[in-house]
């Protein structure tokens, strides 16, 4: 496997030029969203500029063939998780929607005293719309606990699971402590449970090989913004037997397949999920982003990114008073921490001011904050285009202001 040349990637990148405050960005904020490529943006232009049409609609040219873009990204999309087939891939408008929709509806099959296992380290989105389905149809939520490192505790795991288990979630990888959770095992588990997993994939998609079919998911939720493309598109694969049991998640046009006020008869997989018009330019431009990634391998990024990843490790705690939060083996390119007692804000904000960007506070994951003892943290997340030139620049700029701070 050939190293990246991340000097041909960062040219593909034009927000990578950017200056803050006269310096060189470092763009360390990838967990957040990452950066697109030319080519997506190109292929968001071009959707406006010469070849706007509705799709599934027309039966003129320009609908005809934005039907095809369309139709052409699910396949894509499909085979790079490696879906059975491009049926099971459901567009919506990223993993929160995605995952809302299998609680809406998937939901409406379980009953009260049914019970739904999360874990400590979940984001927002892959808790509340859970909370809300149990507090309508009277759900207990269950939360598989993790150690200090965090590393989720799989006995625990094991211990919670029983014959009342209808659903389980977790996350392929933390997007705080960048922990890689073993989800095929806990697939597995739950399966022989008898209940079903949705794996949050937002954080894996872009970093690893995800492959639906050999981790033998149930529902696989991820976005397109965390994998070099569009904003406001996202997917859900979901395993045919169990989308077709699954009544509708919302009522419009293109999921139908007649309407009367008698009644009205749904539409086929995958329409029958995707009410409205969907982002069409935004999906059309998602292929550009996949076949990207294709063209970079994932593999070849993932071995980057933990090279990075170990390089920085090694040079942040040497500082003193670094507090690092997340030490699981093999975790991915994702580093929280805090110096001191200080606030993550002003760590974010001093950064900043020498041009580096990461995340501050909660990330969406507050139940993990009280995990870990604190209000937030400061997070940085590198991807593809990051350089360790940058990593030095990181170091160097940590190295200045932590006696500011400590
Ligand atoms: N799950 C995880 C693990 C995430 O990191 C995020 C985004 N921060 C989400 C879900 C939600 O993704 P989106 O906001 O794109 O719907």
């Amino acid at each position: 496997m050939t190293a990246l040349d991340t000097a041909d990637i960062r040219r593909q990148f034009p927000a990578l030029g950017r200056k803050i405050y006269g310096h060189e960005l470092i763009y360390f904020d990838n967990t957040a969203t990452t950066q697109t490529p030319a080519a997506v943006i190109d292929a968001i232009r071009d959707g406006y500029l010469d070849s706007k049409a509705n799709v599934h609609r027309g039966v003129h040219t320009l609908s005809q063939e934005a039907t095809a873009r369309q139709e052409a990204t699910r396949a894509l999309v499909a085979r790079y998780i490696g879906a059975a087939d491009s049926e099971e891939v459901i567009f919506t408008r990223g993993t929160t929607e995605s995952i809302n929709l299998v609680a809406s509806s998937y939901g409406q099959l379980m009953n009260e005293g049914d019970e739904i296992v999360l874990t400590v380290m979940e984001h927002h989105s892959d808790i509340v719309p859970w909370q809300l389905l149990a507090e309508r149809r009277g759900l207990k939520i269950r939360v598989v606990p993790m150690d200090d490192r965090g590393v989720l505790d799989l006995d625990a795991y094991r211990r919670l699971l029983n014959d009342r288990t209808r659903l389980v979630a977790v996350t392929h990888v933390s997007n705080v402590l960048g922990t890689v959770n073993p989800v095929a095992e806990m697939i597995a588990d739950a399966h022989r449970a008898g209940a079903v997993v949705l794996v949050d994939g937002a954080q894996a998609i872009a970093h690893l090989r995800v492959d639906v079919r050999a981790l033998d998911a149930d529902f696989y939720a991820f976005s397109s913004h965390k994998m070099y493309g569009p904003c406001g598109i996202g997917v859900l694969y979901g395993r045919r037997e169990l989308l077709e049991k699954m009544p509708p998640y919302q009522g419009g046009g293109e999921m139908i397949k007649t309407v009367s006020f008698d009644g009205t008869v749904f539409a086929d997989l995958p329409f029958r999920f995707e009410a409205g018009t969907p982002d069409f330019v935004g999906i059309a431009a998602l292929a550009k982003a996949v076949e990207w990634l294709e063209a970079t391998g994932v593999e070849r990024i993932a071995a980057h990114e933990e090279k990075l990843l170990e390089y920085v490790t090694e040079r942040m705690a040497e500082i003193e008073g670094m507090r690092i939060f997340g030490t699981a083996p093999g975790k991915g390119s994702i580093i929280s921490f805090l110096i001191g007692n200080a606030h993550s804000y002003d760590t974010g904000l001093l950064l900043d001011k020498l041009g580096i960007a990461v995340r501050t506070g909660h990330h969406c994951a507050q139940p993990l904050m009280e995990r870990l003892g604190v209000s937030g943290t400061v997070r940085a997340s590198m991807a593809a285009y990051n350089t360790f030139e940058e990593a030095d620049a990181f170091i160097a700029a940590l190295r200045r202001i932590a006696p500011m701070l400590a």
